[in-house]
């Protein structure tokens, strides 16, 4: 092969032999001609510097690229512990309000089967004595009503109160209003629907038929309003505190309306699972009731009317 290679020719194949791509004869023949020629040299020197450069421009460009992959994946594994956070939130909220409900529900279940259980006697005595406040006038009044109850037959008597213990609410400064003759007594059967109603006072009475309280165990429907806790969203609107009250355990369920200083509130005792105590606090008054139930106390005698002889009759025909 000629020694001499043309620097044309040598720097043809420069690019292949700065990329190791030329067989040992040329690289030998290239070599042994640059030894000798300057310019190809130079020439090789500058084509090797660029070529350098390219590489690094390479680098960088793939650096940039890795940065960029790099930056992504970071952001990438963020929003992913974010959600995770928020999924985890949303369940911690969820299994709160999931568990709440339950144990209002379960609680509210336990009364109204109390109840349901209550209206199947055929024989109890339901006490209430209430207690109304009037801020506005600075006057209170205090009533009771006692329901007895045997196979079908019921006496309701409504009487003022004069001896008002036992309410929670200190009374003290406030004046007693007497202006209703709570002197009531009515006879129920709900069998025939027939009712006597006397006016002890008055030494009245009158008879007449009624349409309501003509189902067993409608007393304590009216007095306790227990199918309402029997609706499902219920346990959303109460709240449900615990109290020691004069040595019982109380569940106090609580509703608040209007601004949220009005509530209503029932106090329901552990152990029988009866209510014993509502209270209503609204804007310009106060209503307390105390209630009491007890089974298989009413006689024959409490059902029996009275002798009306000196009563005078004012039945409207
Ligand atoms: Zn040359």
């Amino acid at each position: 092969m000629n020694e001499q290679l043309k620097c044309c020719i040598v720097q043809d194949l420069l690019p292949s032999y700065i990329e190791k791509l030329t067989s040992s004869e040329t690289k030998e023949a290239i070599e042994a001609h640059m030894k000798n020629c300057q310019k190809c040299r130079k020439q090789y020197s500058l084509m090797k510097n660029i070529n350098k450069r390219k590489d690094i421009h390479e680098n960088e460009e793939e650096n940039i690229e890795y940065n960029h992959l790099k930056k992504y994946n970071k952001k990438m594994s963020c929003i992913k512990i974010t959600m995770s956070i928020i999924i985890i939130f949303i369940f911690i909220i969820i299994s709160i309000i999931t568990g709440n409900y339950m144990y209002k529900r379960s609680i509210l279940n336990r009364i109204y089967n109390n109840y349901a259980e209550l209206k199947s006697l055929d024989n109890y005595i339901i006490m209430r004595k209430t207690l109304d406040v009037y801020y506005n006038k600075n006057e209170m009044g205090a009533s009771s009503i006692k329901y007895y109850y045997k196979d079908g037959k019921i006496k309701k008597e409504v009487r003022e109160l004069s001896n008002i213990e036992g309410f929670k609410k200190d009374i003290s400064q406030y004046s007693q209003i007497k202006d209703t003759p709570n002197d009531i007594t009515e006879y129920y059967d709900i069998n025939n629907n027939k009712t006597v109603t006397i006016y002890d006072s008055r030494k009245e009475y009158s008879e007449g038929t009624q349409q309501f309280n003509t189902n067993k165990g409608e007393l304590f429907d009216i007095q306790f309003d227990t199918e309402n806790f029997n609706i499902w969203f219920i346990p959303y609107i109460i709240q449900i505190k615990n109290q020691k009250y004069n040595d019982m355990e109380y569940y106090i369920l609580q509703y608040n309306f209007g601004n949220n200083s009005e509530y209503k509130q029932i106090w329901v005792n552990k152990k029988t699972l009866n209510i014993e105590r509502a209270i209503e606090v609204g804007e310009k008054y106060y209503r307390e009731s105390i209630y009491e139930i007890i089974k298989d106390a009413t006689t024959d005698n409490d059902l029996l009317i009275p002798s009306l002889e000196d009563y005078k009759n004012v039945t409207e025909k």
